[in-house]
C-alpha cells in the first residue's frame, strides 16, 4: 500500500532527485493560470530555470493576499470541471482563502495523511475518532478521508458536544483521536467531571494539532489520558492537514518532501535562513494539479531540526511552531507571542485546563491580564495560598517576557471553550 511505500525510505539524493522532476512540473502546471504566468513570465523564470531543489530561489514568493486575490479559483490550473472538492482555510487571520482539489489531488492528500497516520503507530486496526469540526475546514474531511485510506474504522464525531464524544470513545473502544490542543484538555476535564478516570479510555494515541501548543501541554494531555500525543501540522493552502506529523521520537515533525519543498526565510528581509534557526515557513506543493502553491509564505514560525532523525526516515523535520507572525502582540514596547505565556502557565501544576490573555488599556497605562484557571482540588485552598501563586505566576511570566501581568485566578471550567480554533488573545485596548 502506498501509505509507507518506498518514499518513506528514500535517500536524501532520491528526494531531491525527485524534488527537481517534480517542481519543474510544478511550474510548468502552475503557469496555466494567468497570476503564475505573468509572474514568472515577467521575471523571465520558468519549468527550465530550475537545475537543483536550490533554484527555487530564484522565483518569487507569493503570499495570502495574492490567494484572496484570485478567490474564488483564479488560480485554477485545470478546468473548472475536473474539480471534485473545494475548501476554506479557517480565516483565523482575515478573510478565508479557498483551494479546489481535482480527483488525483484528493487522493494523493490523503495518502499523505494516512502515511502521517502509520509513521505514529496507528493501524487499520484502530478505531478513529475526528474531532475536528466538518465543513469547509480541512481538518473534517482531510483526516477523515486519510483514516480510511489507512483502513481505520472512522468516527466522524465533528466539533463540540462533548458528552457525546466521550460516549463514542467508550461505546467504540476509540483507540485514537484527532483533536485540537485547546478541546483535547476539555474533555479530559470533562471525563473527570463524569466521574470517569480518563487513563481508563480505550485511546492510545492522539494527533494534536491545528493550532500552536507547547510540549508542557503535550506533556498534561499525555499525562491526564495516558496516551501517546503527536503532533500533527497543515494548511489548507498546502492541502490540509497531513502535511508533517510527528513521528514516534515526538522530535519534531517530518514534512513529506517528495510532496512538498520547505524553506525558512527571515520575515524581515526575505532572506534564506540556515537550518536550525527560527523565521517563517515558506512552502511549495509538488504534485499538486488543480492549484499547485509555490513558495507561499505561511506566516509560520518555526526551524529546519539539522541532522538526521533516529527513526531513519531523511524527510525534514520541522519544530513545534511556536505561532505565526501575526500572532505577536506589543505591549509597552515588548514584542510577546501567547505561547511564551501558555509555556510558563502549563508549568504550574496547579494551574488548569484553560487561560485567556487580555490587553487592556486605561488613559495612557497598558495592563496584561492572564485569565488562568486553578485546578479544581487547589481552587479551595485559602486566600493567602492563591495569592502566593498569583504572585509566582505573575513572577515567572515577567522572567520571560519582561513585563508584568495582573493575573486572575479563576475556577476550573469557566473560561469560554472554543469549538474550532482557541482565541488566546483579546485585544481591548482601541475600544
Ligand atoms: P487559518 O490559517 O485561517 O487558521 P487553516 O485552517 O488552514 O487556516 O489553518 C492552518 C494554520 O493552522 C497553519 O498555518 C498554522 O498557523 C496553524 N497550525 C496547524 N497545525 C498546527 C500545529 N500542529 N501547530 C501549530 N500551528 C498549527
Ligand atoms: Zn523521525
Amino acid at each position: 500500500m502506498d501509505f509507507f511505500d518506498i518514499c518513506e525510505n528514500w535517500s536524501r539524493d532520491q528526494i531531491e532527485n525527485e524534488q527537481v522532476v517534480r517542481l519543474k512540473k510544478s511550474i510548468t502546471q502552475a503557469m496555466k493560470a494567468p497570476f503564475y504566468a505573468k509572474l514568472y513570465k515577467d521575471a523571465g523564470l520558468s519549468a527550465d530555470t530550475i537545475k537543483s531543489p536550490q533554484d527555487i530561489q530564484k522565483f518569487p514568493y507569493i503570499s495570502k493576499e495574492d490567494l484572496r486575490d484570485n478567490y474564488p479559483n483564479k488560480l485554477a490550473c485545470v478546468p473548472v470541471s475536473e474539480f471534485v472538492r473545494m475548501h476554506c482555510s479557517s480565516g483565523t487571520t482575515g478573510s478565508p482563502v479557498a483551494i479546489c482539489y481535482t480527483k488525483k489531488d484528493i487522493e494523493n492528500w490523503a495518502s499523505l495523511m494516512a502515511r502521517g497516520m502509520y509513521m505514529t503507530g496507528i493501524r487499520k486496526e484502530d478505531t478513529f475518532q475526528n474531532m475536528s469540526g466538518y465543513g469547509l475546514f480541512t481538518g473534517g474531511l482531510g483526516i477523515h478521508y486519510g483514516a480510511e485510506h489507512l483502513g481505520c474504522m472512522t468516527i466522524p464525531a465533528g466539533a463540540g458536544n462533548t458528552k457525546r464524544q466521550i460516549k463514542l470513545i467508550k461505546d467504540f473502544n476509540v483507540s485514537v483521536v484527532h483533536v485540537l490542543p485547546s478541546y483535547a484538555m476539555h474533555v479530559a476535564q470533562q471525563v473527570q467531571l463524569e466521574g470517569t478516570d480518563p487513563k481508563t479510555l480505550p485511546l492510545r494515541i492522539a494527533l494534536v494539532g491545528a493550532e500552536p501548543y507547547t510540549d508542557e501541554t503535550r506533556k498534561r494531555i499525555e499525562d491526564i489520558l495516558d496516551i501517546k500525543v503527536y503532533n500533527s501540522f497543515g494548511m489548507s493552502e498546502m492541502n490540509g492537514p497531513g502535511v508533517g506529523m510527528e513521528c514516534q521520537e515526538q522530535y519534531g515533525m517530518h514534512i513529506w518532501e517528495d510532496s512538498y519543498i520547505i524553506e525558512i526565510i527571515d520575515p524581515e528581509t526575505g532572506l534564506l535562513l540556515p537550518e536550525g534557526e527560527v523565521g517563517e515557513l515558506v512552502m511549495t506543493t509538488l504534485g499538486r494539479e488543480g492549484m499547485p502553491v509555490l513558495r507561499y509564505r505561511t506566516h509560520d514560525l518555526t526551524r529546519i531540526i539539522p541532522g538526521d532523525c533516529a527513526c531513519g526516515r531523511k524527510h525534514k523535520r520541522i519544530d513545534r511552531i511556536t505561532g505565526r507572525s501575526d500572532d505577536m502582540f506589543i505591549m509597552k514596547g515588548v514584542n510577546i507571542y501567547p505561547m511564551q505565556i501558555e509555556q510558563v502557565l502549563m508549568a504550574f501544576p496547579e494551574v488548569g485546563q484553560n487561560y485567556l490573555i487580555q490587553l487592556e488599556k486605561e488613559g495612557l497605562k497598558e495592563t496584561l491580564r492572564v485569565k488562568v484557571e486553578v485546578r479544581e482540588e487547589n481552587f479551595v485552598e485559602d486566600m493567602r495560598v492563591l495569592r502566593a501563586l498569583q504572585d509566582r505566576i505573575s513572577r515567572r511570566l515577567h522572567d520571560e517576557i519582561l513585563i508584568t501581568p495582573v493575573i486572575d485566578l479563576v475556577q476550573a471550567n469557566s473560561l469560554p471553550v472554543s469549538e474550532g480554533k482557541a482565541k488566546r488573545v483579546i485585544d481591548l485596548r482601541n475600544n
